[in-house]
């Protein structure tokens, strides 16, 4: 049986990561993949924002993830000339109600870290965007949008020139841990089995699948798993904006908002919609409860400018009557398996935290 170092379960943005860290940090490492290519499921279906970090629970591994990933992913975008953009964004009130909401939004992220949040009154805010109705909004310079798929691309370079493998059509079917080796059993094409000490399930949609063929992992320890989708529109009129615009959240999601890809196409969403199985169809009577939402900081928007488009779903490990998750990255001293590290419910923000995922499991992986 071949024996490798480290394999890493899934090639979407954050497999990618860690794999590139593992192999700069000089282990071998193997990538498997069950997809004909990188970054095919959710990290091609998802809105390319940069997020500032302003809204997750202080102290989450969210909040920090976020915060930190933002500041690497800047710099790493920077350095490489990957097409990426600092546009800032907009929370716009509409309300007298939501305008008092505006502050507390501000001291929540700054309890995060994030401290350039600016409070605009609505002239303020037209100045920057003359199209906006609103009556004050909150600036996140901070926020901005990156080309995933050219990140992606660098992301696994890297790692290949750092010595790193992939194995596409490559599903792993089950894993068996013992005494410290991990032996993996992979099928598709070209089925092998591989002994490896460390094994990084960064499986996304299917990360709890993949955990509970991991003989020896306890079952206890895997949270339960849910499907939360999210239906973009694109709009076919121009939409005035330069920056991406977002209403002031209510109960249970971010409202429909408005975000731009590196071409200054405007699409909104996503929305939130609970399902049992996988479907990426966009239902178009959904555009319903969009119009009115939008209408409402963007009153010219003009009927029939919005077409379904695409959608992403979020590994949810929460049931849809808990509002909010985290990040659930799972080391040996989680659950006592020797080489295993598990990344569950990695949602949004996972994109912009993504390096800072890496790093994190980097250190999980410190014998
Ligand atoms: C609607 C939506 C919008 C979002 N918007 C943003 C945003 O604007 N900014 C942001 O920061 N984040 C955003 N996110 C979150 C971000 O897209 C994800 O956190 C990130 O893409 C997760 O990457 P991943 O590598 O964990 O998962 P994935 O991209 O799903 O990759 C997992 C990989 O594992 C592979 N795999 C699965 N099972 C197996 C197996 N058994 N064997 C081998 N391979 C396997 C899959 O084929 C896949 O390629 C959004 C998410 C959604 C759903």
């Amino acid at each position: 049986m071949d024996r490798v170092d480290c394999v890493v379960i899934g090639a979407g943005v954050v497999g990618l990561a860690v794999a590139r860290k593992l192999a700069q940090a000089g282990r071998e490492v193997i990538v498997l993949e069950e997809a004909e290519a990188i970054g095919t499921i959710t990290s091609s279906r998802n809105s390319e924002v940069i997020h500032a970090g302003i809204y997750y629970r202080a102290g989450s591994w969210m909040a920090r993830m976020c915060v930190s990933g933002k500041h690497a992913l800047y710099r790493y975008c920077s350095e490489r000339g990957i097409p990426h953009k600092n546009c800032g964004k907009l929370i716009v009130a509409t309300s007298p109600k939501e305008t008092e909401k505006l502050q507390s939004i501000k001291a929540h992220a700054e309890a995060n870290g994030v401290l350039d949040m600016q409070l605009l009154a609505g002239d303020a805010a037209r100045a920057l965007e003359p199209a906006l109705a609103c009556d004050a909004a909150l600036l996140s310079p901070s926020t901005g949008i990156i080309d995933s798929h050219a990140y992606m691309l660098s992301l696994r370079g890297e790692a290949e020139d750092a010595g790193a493998a992939f194995a596409f059509h490559t599903p792993l079917i089950r894993a068996r841990a013992k005494g410290g080796v991990i032996e993996v059993e992979a099928g598709g094409e070209a089925p092998m089995t591989l002994q490896c000490s460390l094994l990084v399930n960064a499986a996304g949609l299917s990360a709890t699948y993949v955990a509970r063929n991991i003989d020896g992992m306890p079952l206890d320890r895997i949270p339960p798993s849910y499907l939360a989708k999210g239906n973009y529109f694109s709009c076919n009129a121009r939409a005035p904006f330069s920056r991406l615009i977002y209403p002031v959240p209510e109960p249970g999601g971010l409202g429909v908002h408005l975000t731009l890809d590196m071409a200054g196409q405007a699409r909104f969403g996503p929305d939130v919609e609970w399902i049992e199985t996988i479907d990426y169809e966009v239902d178009p009577s959904r555009a319903e409860r969009f119009y009115p939402a939008i209408r409402k900081y963007w009153p010219t928007l003009p009927d029939g400018a919005l077409m379904p488009s695409y959608s992403g779903i979020r590994p949810k490990i929460v049931p849809p009557a808990v509002a909010t998750q985290d990040f659930l990255m799972q080391g040996p001293r989680d659950h006592g398996v020797e080489g295993l590290i598990n990344l569950f419910g990695i949602e949004s923000p996972g994109l912009t935290s993504s390096l800072a995922i890496a790093d994190h499991v980097a250190e999980l992986a410190r014998p």
